[in-house]
């Protein structure tokens, strides 16, 4: 986890709540106002009427822009265009959540103190329907002594239709209508429940002053004791937040707790470098990024939290190295060790539940999968194995040199192999020969890794040169003597997205090296080196990350740069194994190392965007507000002093500041303090440019632009202390109060600077999406996002909503393949994929399932007829003929149709439309067939 954080004193507003509306926008309502930004600085945003908001103690953002405010006794709607009071009377602080498009507002205690549940629903321009929640509902009274009624309420939380409130001493879930409470006989210790909070996966979480108790989907309970208990007093708002991956944050004793999903407490270290350490309010924002308030001392945002679960011998995993781990398609996890290769069966919800796994008595330095489920082991021998993913049953396919653990599959199904004399192919690794062929390329020499470039070329690493494969051919050319990079024999080589090459050698150290479009290599600019220890392991994952293993933990280079893990980031431990790295089917990583693996998930967001961090000032554009600041500054002072602070940076220490003092000096001034001084100044208006520079990580802040000059003719009161916060840098300016400064920041350029970071913020993610989420070949979503979507769909669906599923395949693709040649059919799968991408109606989702399998998902609203039509007027445009080169190539395809029905999995939901293609493929192929 990466904070980034103002400097002491940067801020000096308590913010008592956080929101996000729905076009992206972040607002922290404080004391003094309520505040506003799009990833850069706040500015303060106005009620419009003729008082502005002050004392802003709730925020919620709704649908379509919506933003609930709730400021002194005053809740504020902003719904259209502009804020309007809503008439609803409130005591002490109120509760938001969302019920659809609706706002659910928790006011006092209940309704046996006055207060109760509103529902709120937004009518753009028009005043919003302000209703009693349950009770004056419309659709009929819920029935007498309905808890929500009837109890006291605490808290409030929703995931969707689902409310969920403390009442009394139980929690209640209301749904459709209807309430369910859950009490101390149902699980639920009695209690004050006081925060609540639903995960992603539909989990809530609820916590009294020293308890937490979980509510999973399907009702079961979890209730534990939260470490380390403190009294709360009644007048204090207790926060929880979860996380996406299921991290919960809640406040602690003295600081902010973290309960990491596997169940474990810690406080948050990295607030111990504070004198105060305490956390206000906590919001998690749609990035995965995690809001903190502290007390008189501004915000900070924090990157999404990464989660790490360890395995070893304690948890009854085998001690000792690790050198591959991988899962199969049956979700079984295999560790290939020291001690020999182990299939764990019921590896299920990061444990083993106990089980004896199944044992082979093979000394693998790697693993992979093929399309047919099956694991391969590269043996330290001269063997590779094969295991068959139903019986159980492995085969050795002897091989005449020792494999090097250099294994890679070709789009065509080929399996490569490295060993000490040269690059073995495996053509039909479905139908496996009884021992391995001769190689077929660079016979004499020793091939440690292998890897496909982003032109689909193979890539060979060998001690001295890297190979590059010619188009089409089983011809390697050598691209790049290894010796002139000076990192000692090549070892591991990855491809990134943009398709750099980093070469990783025995005596540590990294490279990375650009193939231009005609193949030529080049190594690049020293600035890209990276030289840490030994570095055993490289591997770029489908987000478009690169993973450097080395003696020394983990490195990760994502878009926002490099990032270091070890052991105390929660690795098991520090010395990652040769050729370790692997990425499991739903994006979450697994390293094995010396002693045990270790498996990291979520956080997507792992890198935060610089910029996005930012620390709320008692300013806003426009104009520094310097009321408040009691120093009266004497007549004479003619001083100007100068402070940069530059919060988005985190060590900084070794942060420079650039500036320039337009009409004063005549360059750049570069200094190392954050000071800068000016005697005997006597301008009356000054302007100049800062930039923050962070020489050790080779980042620069985006520049900030200040005019400043006297205030007497705006009438302003005196005072000549301003903090100001532009991007990512905070200028303080003092000076003589003869010159009453204030400082005003050309308001147009910020707002074009605000645009911009927007525009650049939705660019970054659409790239960052489409490298990790978009087959290269057919423009379609990949099979790991299809899975990740359908699932969403699933879950989300309710029960009366249709949803279905449409599994493609080419009929006698080998055929095309054979005929044409492979880059026909290569050609074949992108027409059907661009032709499928235009043919789906909107809404509707395709992904490549498989090699020449494609699938779509049809999300609800929409009848089954609908679904079949639509379907049939995809197979027609798929089988239309393809014009490749001077051929007309007719692909035909089958498909296989099925719809949801009640209790079906993902998996189980495409298992049917699979088999309704195997049926169409056995009767003849070339037709829909709907699975019934
Ligand atoms: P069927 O009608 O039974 O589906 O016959 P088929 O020949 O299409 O059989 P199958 O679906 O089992 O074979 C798929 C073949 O597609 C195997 C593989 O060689 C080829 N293939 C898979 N992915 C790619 C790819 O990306 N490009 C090319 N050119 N061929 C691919
Ligand atoms: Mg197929
Ligand atoms: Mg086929």
């Amino acid at each position: 986890m990466r904070l980034f954080d103002g400097q002491a004193g940067a801020g000096s507003a308590s913010v008592n709540a956080f929101a996000q509306d729905s076009n992206g926008f972040f607002y922290a309502g404080t004391e003094t106002g309520l505040y506003v930004s799009s990833g850069g600085e706040f500015t303060r945003a106005d009620s419009g009427s003729e008082t502005p908001f002050s004392h802003v103690t709730a925020l919620a953002g709704g649908a379509d822009g919506n933003l609930l405010v709730q400021a002194g006794q005053t809740l504020w709607l902003r719904s259209g265009l502009s804020f309007r009071k809503v008439p609803l009377q409130i005591q002490g602080n109120p509760q938001f959540s969302l019920s659809g498009k609706d706002f659910i507002v928790l006011a006092g205690e209940g309704p046996a103190q006055g207060g109760g549940l509103w529902r709120i629903h937004p009518e753009g321009e028009k005043p919003p329907v302000t209703e009693r929640f349950v009770d004056e509902r419309k659709d009929g009274p819920v029935p007498p002594g309905d808890p929500l009624t009837t109890q006291p309420l605490h808290a409030l939380a929703s995931a969707g239709d689902m409310l969920w409130a403390a009442c009394g001493s139980a929690l209640c879930r209301h749904k459709d209508g209807a309430t369910t409470r859950f009490g101390t006989h149902e699980g639920v210790p009695a209690d004050t429940w006081l925060a609540l909070a639903v995960a992603p996966d539909g989990t809530l979480f609820a916590r009294s002053a020293d308890r937490l108790v979980q509510i999973h989907a399907d009702n079961e309970i979890n209730a534990e004791t939260i470490p380390g208990t403190f009294s709360t007093s009644p007048a204090s708002r207790i926060f929880l937040v979860a996380t996406r991956n299921g991290t919960i944050l809640t406040q602690g004793e003295n600081t902010l707790l973290i309960r990491t999903p596997a169940g474990q407490w810690k406080p948050a270290e990295f607030l111990s470098k504070y004198n105060n350490s305490q956390i206000s309010a906590a919001f998690v924002d749609r990035e995965e990024g995690v809001w903190l308030a502290r007390p008189e001392q501004g915000i900070m945002r924090l990157a999404g939290f990464p989660s790490w679960e360890s395995y070893g011998s304690d948890r009854g995993f085998p001690s000792g190295r690790i050198s591959a781990v991988r899962r199969d398609s049956s979700g079984a996890l295999w560790l290939a060790t020291s001690k020999g290769l182990f299939r764990y069966n019921a590896f299920r919800n990061n444990e083993t539940a106990g089980e004896k796994p199944e044992h082979y008595d093979i000394d693998a330095r790697s693993l992979l999968r093929t399309g047919d489920g099956a694991i391969w082991a590269a043996g330290k021998g001269s063997a590779l194995f094969r295991i068959d993913p139903g019986t159980g049953k492995s085969v050795s396919l002897p091989s005449q040199a020792p494999l090097t653990g250099a294994l890679a599959l070709d789009s065509g199904g080929r399996l490569w192999i490295g060993t000490a004399q040269g690059i073995v192919r495996l053509d039909e690794p479905l139908h496996p020969t009884a021992r391995l062929p001769k190689a077929i390329a660079l016979n004499d020499r020793r091939v440690n890794d292998l890897q496909f470039d982003q032109f689909g070329r193979l890539l060979a690493l060998t001690d001295n040169v890297l190979f590059r494969q010619k188009s089409g051919e089983d011809y390697f050319e050598p691209k790049l003597n290894l010796p002139d990079l000076g990192i000692g024999e090549g070892r591991s080589v990855a491809v990134t997205m943009t398709n750099d090459v980093w070469i990783a050698g025995v005596r540590g150290g990294l490279r990375k090296i650009e193939i231009s479009e005609n193949g030529t290599l080049s190594a690049s600019s020293p600035d890209d080196l990276h030289d840490t220890d030994e570095i055993t392991s490289l591997f770029r994952d489908s987000r478009g990350w690169l993973w450097a293993g080395s003696t020394k933990g983990l490195d990760v280079l994502t878009s926002g740069g490099w990032r270091h893990f070890d052991v105390a980031s929660g690795l098991i431990s520090n010395q990652i194994s040769y050729g370790a790295i692997s990425e499991d089917d739903d994006g979450s990583m697994w390293f094995g190392t010396d002693n045990g693996f270790s498996r990291f998930t979520g956080a997507y967001a792992l890198p935060p965007l610089p910029e996005l961090h930012t620390c709320i000032i008692s300013a806003y554009l426009g104009s520094a507000d310097i009321r408040g600041i009691p120093e009266v500054w004497p007549e004479n002072e003619r001083d100007l002093n100068i402070r940069f602070a530059s919060p988005t940076f985190l060590d900084n220490e070794y942060i420079r500041y650039k500036y320039i003092l337009y009409g004063i000096d005549k360059e750049p001034h570069t200094v190392n303090s954050s000071e800068a001084k000016y005697l005997n100044f006597d301008k009356n208006k000054i302007s100049f440019d800062v930039q923050a520079i962070d020489p050790v990580n080779n980042r620069v802040s985006s520049p900030a632009h200040l005019v400043a000059h006297p205030a007497g003719n705006t009438g302003r009161s005196s005072g000549l202390l301003s903090w100001l916060s532009i991007g990512s840098i905070i200028v303080f300016i003092a000076a003589g109060a003869t010159y009453r400064w204030y400082i005003s920041v050309r308001k147009k350029n910020i707002d074009k600077a605000v645009r911009d970071r927007t525009r650049v913020m939705e660019e970054v993610q659409t790239q960052l999406r489409q490298q990790s989420r978009i087959d290269s070949l057919t423009g379609l979503l990949n099979r790991r996002t299809i899975f990740d979507e359908l699932s969403y769909l699933v879950s989300a669906l309710s029960p009366n909503e249709i949803l279905a599923v449409a599994l493609i395949d080419i009929d006698h693709f080998k055929l095309i393949n054979d005929t044409y040649g492979h880059q026909a059919g290569d050609f074949v799968l992108e027409q059907y994929g661009l032709r499928l991408r235009q043919t789906s109606s909107a809404g509707v989702i395709t992904g490549r399932y498989g090699g020449e399998e494609l699938i779509v998902v049809f999300p609800v609203v929409r009848t089954m007829e609908d679904i079949i039509e639509e379907t049939n007027a995809i197979h027609r445009i798929l089988c239309l003929p393809i014009k490749f080169d001077s051929n007309t190539i007719i692909a035909t395809s089958s498909i296989g149709l099925a719809f949801l029905s009640p209790g079906d999995t993902p998996a189980s939901l495409v298992g049917r439309a699979d088999r309704a293609l195997y049926k169409g493929k056995r009767a003849g192929r070339n037709r829909v067939v709907v699975s019934d």
